[in-house]
């Protein structure tokens, strides 16, 4: 009989014990509560989340979990347990920390009945997960849905007005030269829009790592030259001067040229479309492993404040003198994305009228496939 009875104990203490190594492996935090609505068990990620170090057992519910709601109203989680009486979930509320920082939090309440369902309530168990880092993606997903159809209808309404002038007033038998112009204003933002096109699937590819880097040994000098030749043409029609100055020593570099190609353009193009007097200068010099490429420009310049944003995905300085040029400001962003992947450093330089220099230190990335 004794012997029964010690064994029935040891075999209660086991499951115990295996009960509680199973919870305290689970990363979400899980808190079993009595009929009374006071914590019985209770999990170390639990504590965690709840940000709390001392022991929550006996304490009522109200006492150690208190979440608020999407309108930062607080919410009392017995409240909930009384007026759901088959359980609740939801990915809506926060928990506020003593330090005055926020983590978002999935929680679901279920009721556990004893013997299968049969007979009342006889506890719940909570389930706590921190869920701030996907909803920070989820509202930076939807932000970026709302700015790019927001982005892509202007010029979308413009072209549609456009052609539909032009319609009107070839019907009205308008001189060629009226027509022409209505045509060549929807075609610039049809041009606008295959821009747009073009960053975003860049960015989507850098965005899901596709990107991928083949490493090849560049004639610094040949790319350069026919950069510079490339864009002489828009230089020339706004009347402003484009030269290379390239450091006799140096050679070549391994890296991906076709990166290294695309962040020049947009740094070039970028010159080019802010500057109204003066010009540009390509410039470059070895490095100490690699080379440092500048574009310098005599444009508009950047504002201090302005320098810390123009990387942001859509910015655009308020600066009218921007604005009376079409641009997405995703240009600079993708260019960032790209830097990255080559291991290339960036410094930017600018005075306000002015004007800029972009360099960008591209390192050697070794041996160059084949
Ligand atoms: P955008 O399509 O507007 O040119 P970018 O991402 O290429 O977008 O650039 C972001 C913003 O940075 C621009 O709108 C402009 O305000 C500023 N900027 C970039 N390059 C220059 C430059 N060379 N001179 C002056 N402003 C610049």
């Amino acid at each position: 009989m004794v012997n029964e009875n010690t064994e029935e104990i040891e075999k209660a203490f086991l499951e115990r014990e295996r009960l509680d190594s199973l919870i305290n492996s689970m990363t979400d935090g899980v808190i079993a509560l009595d009929q009374d609505l006071k914590v019985v068990v209770y999990n170390g990620a639990a504590l965690n989340i709840l940000d709390l170090n001392g022991s929550i057992e006996n304490k009522q519910i109200d006492n150690v979990l208190k979440p608020i709601d999407e309108g930062k109203h607080p919410v009392i989680v017995s409240e909930i347990i009384k007026n759901s009486p088959v359980g609740f979930e939801t990915r809506d509320f926060s928990l506020v920390y003593d330090d005055g920082s926020h983590s978002a939090v999935y929680l679901s309440i279920a009721p556990v009945h004893n013997g299968y369902g049969k007979g009342g309530v006889e506890g719940y168990v909570l389930l706590l997960r921190d869920i701030t880092h996907e909803k920070s993606l989820e509202e930076e997903r939807s932000e970026f849905i709302s700015v790019v159809s927001h982005e892509l209808r202007t010029p979308v309404t413009i072209a549609e007005g456009s052609i539909g002038n032009a319609m009107y007033v070839v019907q009205k038998g308008a001189k060629p030269e009226i027509i022409i112009k209505a045509l060549e204003a929807a075609h610039d933002q049809v041009l606008f829009l295959a821009t747009m096109i073009n960053d975003l699937s860049t960015l989507s590819r850098a965005e899901r790592g596709k990107l991928t880097l083949e490493v090849e040994t560049i004639n610094v000098h040949r790319l350069l030259e026919e950069l510079v030749a490339s864009y002489k043409p828009a230089a020339d029609a706004k009347h402003l001067t484009i030269d290379l100055e390239v450091d006799p020593r140096l050679e070549t570099v391994q890296s991906s040229e076709l990166y290294i190609r695309e962040i020049l353009q947009n740094f070039v193009t970028n010159a080019i479309k802010y500057t109204e007097e003066g010009g540009l200068t390509v410039s470059a010099q070895p490095g100490t492993n690699g080379v440092a490429i500048s574009v310098h420009d005599t444009g508009i310049g950047i504002s201090k404040k302005d320098q810390k944003k123009i990387f942001e995905k859509f910015f655009r300085s308020e600066d009218y003198r921007t604005r009376k040029n079409t641009g997405t400001g995703l240009g600079l962003y993708v260019t960032m994305k790209l830097i990255k992947i080559v291991k290339a450093e960036l410094k930017v330089e600018s005075e306000l009228n002015q004007g800029s220099t972009f360099t960008v230190i591209f390192p050697n990335m070794g041996v160059p496939t084949p």
